[in-house]
């Protein structure tokens, strides 16, 4: 499947944000049928609000599964993972376990 960039109105600020190809391809691998409603910023606001607001209760497993993740190959054992975090191109990248164990060493 290919994809290009598109143009979708944000629901919230009724601007125009882009949905990029790399987005596109974000979402269908993980079978998302509906592309994002909200523009970055929106969303951004939302999440700071809800974090805000959203304070107590058991429901760190949802909140989990909203954070962006990242695909990564480890750079130690080769692994493919996904981290929390946005990888710096050019250094290396681990998986939850050899960052562990990088960190106790030192
Ligand atoms: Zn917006
Ligand atoms: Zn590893």
């Amino acid at each position: 499947v290919e994809f290009t960039d598109r143009q979708i109105p944000c629901s919230e600020c009724h601007k125009l944000f882009t949905f990029t190809a790399g987005e596109q391809r974000w979402y269908n691998e993980r079978g998302f049928e509906h592309p994002p409603r909200r523009c970055g910023d929106c969303r951004k606001a939302r999440k700071e609000r809800d974090g805000r607001e959203g304070g107590g209760g058991g429901r760190g497993r949802d909140r989990d599964r909203q954070r962006p993740k990242h695909r990564i190959t480890c750079a130690r054992c080769g692994v493919e993972a996904e981290v929390p975090f946005e990888p710096r191109s050019g250094s290396p990248v681990y998986c939850a376990s050899c960052f562990q164990a990088n960190r106790q060493r030192g």
